[in-house]
């Protein structure tokens, strides 16, 4: 609880930015997991000096502090688990300063939205390539914490692959700036990659440098449908070795097709491509119109070899948008199947998708729940909607269960608890699943030594 002493500090320093009313406390309660957790207070710093000396306070104090910025958030990193401050970097902290042309960089504020960073980039024909589907929405600051990724991740990566440095406020007050402008650094440790997808437990980011590339004059969308995932997955691979690396290389699985069918009515052009058991939505770009048709050959005739029923290529915006609103409407559509769904976002060498399939449907029947899965099959990354027809705790603990289930077959296949949400609160419980005791001891070491007196995020990711 915070003291009269607290208060008074706070307010002196912050004034009206300094929150306590009950509407703001709930306003920054929640984040995407839909889970609740009023904080004592929200502040809104100006600047990193600011944020110094609340920090090097809170540390005095025992006061825990948690960053926040749109809290769209998957995984609960942003709420106020047991109590504390959130401190919001939205208000203030959301300039883009510098665009580099001649350096191929952006420096930017924590608390600018993707998609804001997008527009300004997009008026110098430069782009961003981390493009979450929150980017509307999400800050940098978050997309860095969680090291966020994208539909376009199959050809560009994530977020960590474009953060050259960052500037950092730590749990005592201290100031650093870790990471370079350049593209070559390797002097000393990484300490820029290791604030990336800390989900704010190590460091309040202030300032982030990243590259930016030019932006692709064309580009196009392509639909293919498959008897089976098996032979999708085939056309996946060959088309990822052949030398054409699609920007996205999206599927549906049967279920989350069926789903989607019902939603977009039958008067849709692209109806017959309904009838199959597995979808791929891939994207191509280019710079280059001729390199761009050179492209869509390939990856049709690696389809054609891998027993594709039908295929098309995007010739106007318009289809272009068709074909992807089929993947844009899968999360919603996939509601048909129950009235809570358990999605996670586990990742698994593609080479082992098929096998993590078979073996979610097999944990469905099992439970007796259905589970539609869709993602992103170009980087391994699945997002498992375990559906529950009921409310009731009974139901909840089964399902948990099968998420449990999911999640150790996820490892037994190489994977990863999480390719894009993080730990948070919500997948802490997971991690010794994940992780070796010797393992999960050197990342509470690596905790310890930027937060001692463990004030900045505290309770988050299993730590
Ligand atoms: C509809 C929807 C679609 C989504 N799609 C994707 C997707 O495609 N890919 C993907 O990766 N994610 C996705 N997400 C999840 C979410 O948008 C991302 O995790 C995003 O990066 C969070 O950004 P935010 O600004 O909302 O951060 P918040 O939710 O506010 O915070 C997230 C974490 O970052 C920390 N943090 C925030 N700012 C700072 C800072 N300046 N310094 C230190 N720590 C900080 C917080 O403490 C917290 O742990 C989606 C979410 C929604 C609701």
């Amino acid at each position: 609880m915070l003291t009269e002493k607290d208060i008074i500090f706070f307010t002196n320093l912050l004034g009206e930015d300094f929150c306590t009313k009950p509407h703001y406390l709930y306003a920054y309660s929640y984040d995407s997991t839909r889970l609740n957790f009023l904080p004592e207070a929200v502040i809104f710093p100006r600047d990193e000096i600011e944020i110094s000396k609340i920090m090097s306070y809170c540390n005095q104090h025992n006061i825990a502090i948690i960053p926040r910025g749109a809290g769209s958030g998957m995984s609960g990193g942003s709420l106020a688990f047991k109590g504390g401050i959130i401190l919001a970097l939205e208000k203030y902290f959301n300039k883009i300063l510098e665009i580099d042309s001649k350096n191929m960089l952006a420096c930017v504020q924590p608390g600018v939205r993707n998609q804001e960073l997008q527009n300004a980039l997009n008026k110098v024909n430069l782009f961003y390539p981390p493009d979450p589907a929150s980017m509307e929405f999400s800050t940098i600051g978050g997309n860095v914490a969680e090291n966020a990724g994208g539909m376009k991740a199959a050809k560009y990566g994530t977020t960590k692959d474009y953060v050259l440095a960052l500037r950092a406020v730590l749990p005592n007050g201290e100031i650093i700036r870790v990471g370079k402008k350049t593209i070559k650094d390797v002097a000393g440790y990484n300490l820029a990659g290791i604030l990336i997808a800390s989900e704010g437990t190590l460091g309040v980011i202030t300032e982030i440098t990243l590259k930016v590339l030019p932006k692709p004059k064309y580009s196009c969308a392509l639909i293919a449908s498959f008897a089976n995932f098996k032979d999708a997955m085939n056309a996946v691979y060959e088309s990822m070795s052949s030398g054409v690396i699609p920007v996205a290389m999206e599927f549906l699985d049967y279920l989350t097709l069926q789903a989607v069918k019902i939603k977009i009515k039958n008067d849709n052009e692209l109806i017959s491509f309904f009838n199959a058991n597995a979808l791929l939505i891939c994207e191509l770009d280019s710079m280059d119109k001729n390199s761009l048709n050179m492209q869509i050959k390939t990856l049709e005739s690696i389809f054609k070899n891998n027993a594709s029923l039908q295929t098309k290529i995007s010739d106007t915006r318009q289809e272009f948008d068709l074909i992807w609103n089929i993947r844009r409407n899968a999360s919603q559509a996939i509601t048909c199947y129950g009235i809570k769904k358990l999605n996670e976002d586990i990742t698994v060498p593609r080479s082992n998708l098929q096998t993590l399939l078979d073996g979610i449907y097999k944990i469905g029947q099992k439970y007796n729940f259905e589970i539609p899965c869709f993602g992103h099959a170009g980087d391994g990354n699945v997002h498992v909607n375990v559906m529950l027809k009921n409310n009731d705790q009974q139901t909840l603990e089964r399902g948990y269960s099968a998420v449990k289930e999911i999640f150790e077959l996820t490892i037994k296949l190489e994977g990863t608890l999480s390719g894009e949400h993080g730990i948070g609160i919500s997948k802490a419980e997971f991690m010794p699943l994940a992780f070796s005791k010797a393992e999960l001891d050197l990342m509470r070491s690596i905790k310890k030594a930027f937060d001692p007196n463990n004030i900045l995020n505290p309770n988050k990711m299993g730590l």
